[in-house]
């Protein structure tokens, strides 16, 4: 790096320049007095060596003055300029932002004051600077910490270098095929579009894949969309979609809404490009994450959970119901005669029937029914909060909803029928029962479904395996119903 060692002295050459000037003025003073007067003694040289000292010594004065006024005020500012200067140093060691200001007080309305002027300004660049790199680096602190693509996500627009204005925020990512919204901020959850038909996503076409783009809100499908600010909902006239790329393809974008539309400064623009570059990698990790953990966890054929999954869920749950003294239900149930299916019509309509057994399930269950395949065509249902009255009048209504419309696979019309086995806890509560223990009793109770001629469910009581109607009986007698 070249040595910034000046050559240069002002001050030296000011006072070259002055004391030049100074003796220019007392060698042609006489001539002037001379002319002015009309007298030969201001040629004298008496007279002209006076004029020449007074000449030189007017110079040294005005040098003297002129050195006094402004060193004072560059003596000040130097002092100012090196405690910014130190507060910066201690403020970046420290890792912490400086309160104090980056900036002189202007005393002056001249060329000193101006270059005060410049002065702030760079001061406030680099202050701004500093707070945004601080800004940034937390976000990345935060996001080094998960891999879950929600997390990640609403990270991601918490620390979005946005204007105050701009700070509402919908972050879509693609996945399996589709634009979904995974994070907002500072909008009613209720007017967000959860997922973008292909025919909404006409405005893509005008991104480029590293630029963003403001559209009036009239141009996009966001019309529906609500803002909050301060708890008052407000609609948004602008948005601005920051696309975010994985090999050369937009793998998701972040919309930006105004309600008051203020434009994107430049420098505004560079910062949120900039803070989409650094979070798109947190980004494609997260997604990939979640490909690989619904890999691990979904059953490829059923497209539900996978025993291994689902065992997990049922420990989980258990171990709650315990903890909190609620109730929890089994239903272990099997497709009768699959054999039979798959002998007749062939192992891929067998297939085809367990794919659309497990469709039919997950539109019957509730949201916090967890289903999943224990293995060949055997299913599991937890019922979290459900005692066994209720767990046995779901299983039934299992058996009636499958068993009511045949399946029509290809050109086949195929009755199915499921046999099923339900089991509750405390309602069967051995010293020390594990969920496998639960699940064993569900399966005795499933065995005896099928050997009381299948297509029926058995409901394992506190003493005997009952089957349903049995059941709904001995509830009758005993005035529990
Ligand atoms: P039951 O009424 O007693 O249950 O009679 P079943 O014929 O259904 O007997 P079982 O439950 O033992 O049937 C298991 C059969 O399910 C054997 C196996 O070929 C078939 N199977 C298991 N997994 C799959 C699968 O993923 N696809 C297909 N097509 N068949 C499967
Ligand atoms: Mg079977
Ligand atoms: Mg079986």
């Amino acid at each position: 790096m070249e040595e910034n060692t000046p050559k240069r002295n002002v001050f030296f050459y000011l006072l070259g320049a002055m004391i030049a000037f100074g003796l220019f003025i007392g060698t042609i003073f006489p001539f002037f007095a001379e002319y002015l007067l009309g007298t030969e003694k201001a040629l004298s040289t008496q007279f002209k060596a006076l004029c020449l000292a007074a000449g030189l010594l007017v110079g040294l004065v005005n040098y003297l003055l002129f050195h006094l006024v402004i060193s004072r005020e560059l003596d000040r500012i130097i002092k100012g300029m090196y405690e910014i200067s130190t507060n910066i140093k201690k403020a970046l060691l420290q890792q912490i932002h400086s309160d104090k200001p980056c900036e002189l007080k202007v005393t002056s309305r001249d060329r000193l004051g101006e270059v005060i002027l410049a002065f702030n300004s760079m001061g406030h660049t680099i202050d701004e600077r500093q707070r945004r790199e601080r800004q940034l680096r937390e976000a990345m602190n935060t996001l080094s910490d998960s891999v879950d693509l929600t997390f990640v996500g609403q990270v991601i627009l918490t620390h979005i270098p946005a204007p105050p204005i701009w700070q509402h925020a919908l972050l879509y990512m693609l996945i399996e095929g589709n634009y979904r919204c995974i994070a907002m901020k500072n909008v009613n959850i209720l007017s967000v579009v959860a997922t973008l038909r292909s025919e909404d996503l006409g405005f893509l076409d005008a991104i480029s894949l590293d630029h963003f783009k403001t559209m009036a809100i009239e141009d996009t499908c966001f019309k529906t969309l609500e803002l909050f600010q301060s708890g008052t909902p407000h609609r948004p006239t602008h948005v601005t979609i920051a696309p975010l790329t994985g090999d050369e393809t937009i793998i998701g974008f972040i919309v930006t809404a105004c309600h008051e539309f203020v434009p994107l400064s430049s420098e505004h623009q560079q910062w949120c490009r900039t803070y989409c570059d650094y979070v798109q990698p947190y980004l494609r990790n997260a997604l990939l994450h979640a490909k690989i953990e619904k890999l691990a966890t979904i059953d490829e054929l059923s497209q539900i959970l996978n025993r291994r999954a689902g065992m997990h869920r049922l420990y989980k749950e258990y171990s709650a119901a315990q903890r909190h003294r609620i109730s929890i239900s089994l239903i272990l149930f099997d497709i009768d005669y699959f054999k039979k299916i798959n002998d007749i019509c062939g192992h891929q309509t067998g297939d085809k029937v367990i794919r659309e057994l497990c469709r039919r399930m997950q539109v019957n269950l509730r949201d916090e029914d967890i289903l999943f395949r224990y293995g060949g065509e055997e299913f599991v249902v937890i019922l979290p909060h459900i005692d066994l009255t209720g767990a046995a009048l779901c299983a039934e209504r299992i058996r009636y909803f499958i068993h009511d419309k045949p399946f029509c696979i290809g050109q086949n019309e195929l009755q199915v029928r499921i046999s099923l086995g339900v089991v509750s806890w405390p309602q069967v509560q051995e010293e020390g029962i594990e969920p496998d223990d639960l699940l064993n009793l569900a399966d005795k109770a499933l065995y005896l479904a099928k050997q009381q001629g299948r297509n029926q469910v058995a409901v394992q009581t506190d003493t005997h395996i009952l089957p349903f109607t049995q059941y709904l009986n001995s509830l009758e007698k005993n005035g529990t119903s």
